[in-house]
């Protein structure tokens, strides 16, 4: 079977190019087209022999994402809806510069991508989860939401520096949070390969302080991902602060109740140290209560973590509901006498942001009704 380029390591690439006693420029070459060029065909890759050429395209794929549908203006938010091989669908988010969500202040841009089409964990809030998980993404299909997103805004709207070098100039995405449809960690596997090629060098460049995993809370996988060399930052969807609160919204709480995922947390943050974010979806009447402070904030202070509040985005045929702005500071501001390090998601801009799999949900809708 033909397998994709951009699912290989550097040094299964290495291999290759020492059996085809190919000098290693070139592949240095090829990298550069594939993750910094960001080309489409391997016909583009002018600098590299015919031969060489033939031999690539007859060993590998090199298949770019389909851009189907964008929401959101050039200066905002925008969410990029695209189409796989198998016609499947999924969302990337584009957040821009002055905005530094997670990790430090950037100059450049965050990107919120997917991990797997659909989602098994069905969060009783969630978009993503509602008509299911469907498969895992492949690590190129996670590679190439960063590149499909770079292409977009070269070709599309313009680089703004149109002498910018192709080596890091062009690069649009220095920040990436793993927060889009699907529970990153229960593609693991794929997860790792995908995010150690967006951080080498010779791939995304990305640094790996500048991820951001976010997970529904599988205490396992936590464990796991503190093993690994990369210092990725982590953020939990805790939602909310007692496993009473928890069970209601999260199915995933029954089997990793809190104690549970306190104590894979402890862990890693003991491994990697402060690099934990909770995050709390503020929903009226179901979490936004002050009996939740006590908790959170003991939690919080356990894990040298900051709470990252978000009033709840509005899902089509679900009945939940953000709180009133007043609700919403009121949980703030009695947090912080807790001296909890916490903040609240204000911007308008952002709200189709935490949003993910709504778009998908609305196109699959649409499509299926046209078919019938
Ligand atoms: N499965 C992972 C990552 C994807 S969800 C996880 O659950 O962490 C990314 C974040 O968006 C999670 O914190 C999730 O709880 C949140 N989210 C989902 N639906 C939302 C909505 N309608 N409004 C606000 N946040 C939402
Ligand atoms: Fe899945 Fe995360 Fe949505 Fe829960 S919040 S259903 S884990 S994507």
């Amino acid at each position: 079977m033909i397998r994709e380029i951009k699912s290989f390591s550097i040094e299964e690439l290495q291999t290759q190019f020492k059996e085809w006693e190919q000098p290693a420029y070139r592949l240095t070459q090829l990298l550069d087209w594939v993750y910094k060029r960001r080309v489409t065909s391997w016909d583009a890759m002018t600098n590299l022999p015919k031969a060489l050429r033939d031999l690539l395209k007859e060993k590998f794929s090199l298949v770019a994402l389909e851009l189907v549908r964008k929401q959101g203006s050039r200066d905002t938010t925008q969410k990029f809806l695209w189409k796989l091989s198998d016609g499947a669908f999924i969302e990337s988010v584009l957040i821009p510069a002055t905005a530094a969500l997670y990790g430090e202040a950037s100059d450049r841009h965050t990107l919120c991508v997917s991990t797997q089409v659909g989602c098994a964990y069905g969060c009783k809030f969630c978009a993503s989860g509602l008509e299911g998980w469907k498969r895992n993404l492949r690590p190129e299909e996670i590679v190439e939401q960063v590149l499909a997103t770079e292409r977009w805004n070269e070709t599309e709207a313009k680089s703004p520096n149109p002498n910018a070098k192709a080596d890091s100039d062009t690069r649009l995405v220095n920040n990436l949070v793993i927060m889009g449809m699907g529970e990153p960690l229960a593609n693991y596997d794929n997860l790792m390969k995908a995010l150690k090629t967006l951080n080498a060098p010779w791939g995304g460049g990305i640094g790996a302080r500048k991820i951001t995993i976010s997970t529904s809370g599988l205490a396992p996988q936590i464990k796991k991902l503190a093993e690994e060399p990369l210092q990725f930052r982590l953020a939990i969807s805790l939602h909310g602060a007692t496993d009473d609160t928890r069970n209601k919204i999260m199915p995933v709480n029954k089997k990793f109740p809190l104690r549970e995922l306190t104590a894979a947390c402890e862990y890693y943050q003991e491994k990697k140290g402060r690099m934990i974010t909770l995050e709390y979806i503020l929903i009226a009447g179901v979490n936004d209560r002050l009996d939740q402070i006590t908790p959170l904030a003991q939690l919080a202070r356990r894990l040298h973590a900051k709470v990252n509040l978000i009033p709840y985005n509005k899902v089509e045929d679900l009945p939940w509901a953000r709180p009133t702005e007043e609700v919403q500071e009121k949980f703030l501001a009695a947090l912080e006498r807790e001296k909890v390090t916490a903040t609240l998601r204000r911007e308008k801009g952002h709200d189709i942001d935490a949003a993910c799999g709504q778009l998908r949900l609305k196109t699959e809708r649409a499509l299926t009704k046209a078919a019938k």
